[in-house]
């Protein structure tokens, strides 16, 4: 029996080699060949026709992005505009006005606005229907307070999506409603948090009375936790690291240094690190294939599928690096001179093994911990019994905290 999947029938592959011929020249400029792109439907090939998209599979993006790569182009979503690129898109595409669709979706592609995600409080971080951050309807629009932890870039973005408690009566899942902030009203502040890389990559923002416009709401009011939950979906399919091909990412950084290292080593010290490296590579091809099969999986959004790939990635991240780390022996150890205090946006695009062992400590945090990532596997696809939730239904107001 012929278990292979049919060939997908598209002109996808010519609508590539037009777009190259046409608008290849405009590659040196970010902004204008991104926009090219995002014009012609090729910035998510999953998108409706018009909103940077074709209505195809969102599995024949990669041809997309194989194809550009070939040609030259080293324009990296993740590296340009993560939050927008990886999990606002999605988030509006789903549940956006047309106008809002039309305002943000081409300038967050091109990286011309940069977003943040102002979800985490010092209070309400896995347990993130808690937040306490208010946004409280007065004259005419929203006043928002409160203070919002761990927000990646947002010291450089435009926009933040923001979630804010706009019915504190309610149980907490319902009185919480979605905004598209732009970052540059009065009363934002963002000060710098520094990670043990050295990096302040997130920051801690402060909201003092900020005026936000009733048409800056994603949704309907209250509508916030159901909106989030995409959000966080996409958070974690942007972090199950199936993105690459076979053997690249840290795996390739895994396999360079064991080239230039394994003869150093003996001979039975040797033997035993190929057997770990043979584990590992086969470990992140099943989260590779895990990856696409869960994109096969989904429709615009992604599922639940997802987090099985953010899970497994994260941890086996962790174990690249830690490996990496041995491999280097008493280097191993060293960090940048000075460790010094540099910003997200100012971060060399080869980071050292070191940092890279560092930042990855980091990895089964963001997103959603390790911890979280079970319990909702367990709940949503095992069919497991639910943690026991004694403030599901009570008043927000009523949770001791
Ligand atoms: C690098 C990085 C970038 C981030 N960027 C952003 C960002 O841009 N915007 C944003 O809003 N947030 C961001 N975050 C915050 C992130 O979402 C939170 O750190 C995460 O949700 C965990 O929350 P917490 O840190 O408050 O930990 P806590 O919720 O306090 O958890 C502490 C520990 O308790 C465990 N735990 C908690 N509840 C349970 C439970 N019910 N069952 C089992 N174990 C449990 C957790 O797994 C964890 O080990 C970022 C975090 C990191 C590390």
């Amino acid at each position: 029996m012929d278990n292979a999947a049919p060939p997908v029938v598209d002109d996808l592959e010519a609508r590539v080699a037009d777009f190259l011929e046409r608008h290849g020249g405009l590659m040196a400029d970010q902004v204008a060949f991104r926009g090219a792109q995002y014009d012609a439907g090729l910035a998510f090939v999953h998108f409706p026709v018009g909103l940077g998209g074709l209505g195809l599979p969102l599995t024949r993006q990669a041809l997309v992005d194989e194809k550009l790569r070939d040609a030259g182009c080293t324009y990296h979503n993740l590296r340009l505009n993560p939050v927008g690129i990886g999990m606002v898109a999605p988030t509006i595409l789903e549940y956006g006005t047309e106008q809002q669709k039309r305002r943000f979706l081409r300038p967050l592609f091109t990286g011309e606005e940069v977003w943040c995600q102002l979800f985490s409080e010092p209070g309400a971080g896995s347990d993130l229907a808690g937040l306490a951050a208010r946004a409280t309807w007065e004259d005419g629009t929203w006043v928002v307070n409160g203070q919002k932890v761990w927000n990646s870039l947002a010291h450089v973005a435009s926009f933040g999506v923001l979630l804010a408690r706009t019915d504190p009566d309610l149980p907490k899942h319902q009185g919480i409603s979605y905004f598209l902030l732009d970052m540059r009203l009065p009363g934002i502040e963002s000060r710098p948090l520094v990670q043990m890389t050295g990096v302040a990559e997130f920051n801690e923002v402060f909201l003092d009375d900020v005026h936000v416009p009733d048409d800056a709401m994603l949704g309907g009011r209250g509508d916030g936790w159901r909106i989030a939950t995409t959000t966080l979906m996409s958070e974690r399919a942007m972090l199950s690291g199936g993105a690459g091909g076979r053997g690249t990412g840290p795996v390739r950084t895994l396999l360079n240094l064991w080239a230039r290292r394994r003869d150093a080593l003996g001979e039975a010290e040797r033997a035993i690190r190929r057997d770990q490296l043979a584990d590992i590579w086969l470990r992140a091809e099943v989260v590779r294939l895990q990856g696409q099969r869960a994109k096969a999986m989904s429709r615009s959004v992604p599922g639940a599928y997802h987090s099985i790939g953010k899970l497994m990635w994260t941890e086996l991240h962790q174990e690249i690096y830690e490996f990496c780390v041995d491999l280097e022996g008493a280097d191993g150890m060293l960090h940048e001179a000075g460790y010094p205090l540099a910003r997200a946006d100012q971060l060399s695009s080869t980071p050292s093994i070191s940092s890279q062992f560092l930042r990855s400590r980091a990895s089964t945090l963001e997103g959603g911990t390790s911890e979280i990532l079970r319990n909702m596997l367990g709940e949503r696809l095992l069919d497991l019994p639910g943690e026991p939730r004694t403030d599901k239904n009570v008043s927000w107001r009523d949770i001791p905290r």
